[in-house]
């Protein structure tokens, strides 16, 4: 895949970037390695204090790179500022409590001290494109590492601005350094003695690939992968809330998150009145250029993510599924205006009486399509929740403080949050389980995931 910033919104290729050469790439390794040797022993307090500094550089210039993600995914831009701003907040939340969270642990017999690895390799994906980053970044940095970016290749100014974030923040040269590689280039760096660790977020096959390489050369590996997150409402849910939570937590980034809720999973007798609801909502939405103020979905960020979701929704109606709104690309596309005729959009998609065996069932669902499911009770509803080979996140609906303690229980997901939707939040894990990943980000648990637990004794 060229490394091409193209406007997801009208077609328009700003900029193809040639892909480093091996020579290149070999010289960021010098480089990073390098700079490991001296940045490993630098301070907390130096490692904080350039972390704040990038997390003011983010907030003084949000509009600027909000605009940029916006040009290149196709995010709304009023998201992709938000965005910018959680982008500070995770810097801040690593400067504030990074030293703590490696501090010395002690106990009867020895003590634990938490030291970096090296060069941690981000391969990232273009949905947050900036956020995802961080997420790995701030905490990778703080404990001492040093950070080699491989970005999505249909977002490269994203990448090269990330990279001036930190340079401007007053991290050292080679702290944190963005390689222009196509996927295919990737193998070799992980392969390499200097790499110690890979982190990935993408799709399933992306990361077993990356995974199996990291695997035969005996990295550590962590990985956020795919998700079909349940969002199951009870007969006691406060459906106001419910309805208004279902659309944000599904159409979030124009429906391209990991941690979206995909499956509406509704019990019968509020199913109703719920899906009215959520119909309602819908058709109110506006579709269109996302640097406009008024727009709340913008185009896919490319192509082949509009055909893939265009065509799982094809096979859930061939198979007997209802759509309640949306569905149709060419009713969308003639609603238009001129200069969004080449951009990937699609319509905000209901579907409801899916069939079994379709991808409903399996898959994740990229984009602004909701899928309704109706069960008899809580046993039904946990069983589907948990019938897919995901395990991100699900968020359940209930005033009933029993039926909330069986979704906590009986939930297989990294997280479950009850009458609200799943979010990510610096101070707290984030991960999967089954095939949404290995391994945690953000919170404690995500600065461990990169550095050496050594044990000391000391007689
Ligand atoms: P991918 O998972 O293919 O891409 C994510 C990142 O991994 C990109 O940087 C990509 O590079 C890189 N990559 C892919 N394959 C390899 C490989 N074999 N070795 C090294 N690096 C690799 O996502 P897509 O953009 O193709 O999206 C496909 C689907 O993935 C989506 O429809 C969605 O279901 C899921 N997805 C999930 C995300 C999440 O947040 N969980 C995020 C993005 C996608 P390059 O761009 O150069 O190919």
């Amino acid at each position: 895949m060229a490394i091409k910033s193209i406007n997801p919104a009208t077609g328009k290729v700003y900029k193809t970037y040639p892909s480093l050469t091996s020579e290149e790439i070999e010289q960021r390794l010098v480089e990073g390695e390098a700079q490991y040797q001296h940045y490993r022993w630098t301070s907390f307090s130096d490692r904080s204090n350039w972390l704040q500094a990038a997390a003011d550089y983010l907030e003084d210039h949000d509009s600027g790179l909000g605009r940029i993600m916006t040009q290149e995914m196709g995010k709304p831009l009023g998201a992709a500022i938000a965005e910018v701003k959680k982008c500070a907040w995770v810097c801040r939340h690593y400067a504030d409590h990074g030293a703590d969270y490696l501090a010395d642990e002690r106990s009867d017999v020895g003590y634990v001290r938490y030291q970096p690895l090296g060069i941690i390799l981000a391969v990232m994906p273009w949905n947050y494109p900036l956020w995802q980053v961080f997420r790995l970044a701030a905490p990778a940095l703080m404990a001492g590492n040093v950070v080699l970016l491989k970005h999505a290749s249909n977002v490269p100014k994203c990448a090269l601005s990330i990279e001036q974030v930190f340079r401007k923040a007053g991290f050292p040269d080679g702290a944190f350094q963005t390689l222009l590689i196509g996927a295919d280039q990737t193998a070799a760096v992980i392969a390499d003695d200097r790499v110690r660790g890979v982190s990935l977020t993408g799709s399933g096959p992306a990361g077993s690939q990356v995974a199996a390489v990291a695997g035969q050369h005996l990295k550590k590996v962590v990985l956020e992968l795919g998700g079909s997150d349940p969002f199951i409402v009870m007969p006691s849910a406060d459906l106001d809330a419910a309805v208004e939570t279902a659309v944000t937590a599904r159409l979030q980034n124009n429906g391209q998150s990991c941690i979206a809720a995909k499956r509406f999973i509704l019990v019968d007798n509020i199913a109703d009145e719920f899906e009215a609801r959520l119909v309602e909502k819908y058709e109110s939405l506006v579709v269109g250029d996302p640097m406009q103020p008024e727009t709340d979905i913008g185009p896919l960020a490319t192509p082949s993510i509009l055909r893939d979701i265009h065509k799982q929704v094809h096979d859930c109606l061939i198979a007997g599924a209802k759509a309640l709104v949306g569905g149709h690309v060419e009713k969308l596309k003639a609603s238009l205006p001129p200069e969004l005729e080449l951009g990937n959009f699609y319509p905000p998609t209901i579907l409801s009486h899916i069939p079994p065996g379709t991808p409903a069932d399996q898959e994740e669902f990229f984009g602004p399509v909701a899928l309704i499911f109706r069960v008899k009770d809580l046993d039904e509803a946990i069983a589907l929740a948990n019938s897919t080979p995901f395990g991100l996140g699900a968020s359940g609906w209930t005033q009933d403080a029993t039926e909330q303690q069986r979704l906590i229980n009986e939930i297989e997901a990294g997280a479950v949050f009850i009458n609200s939707m799943v979010k990510s939040d610096p101070r707290l894990p984030f991960g999967g389980i089954k095939q949404s990943g290995i391994g945690r980000e953000l919170g404690r648990h995500g600065i461990l995931e990169f550095v050496n637990a050594k044990t000391v004794c000391v007689s």
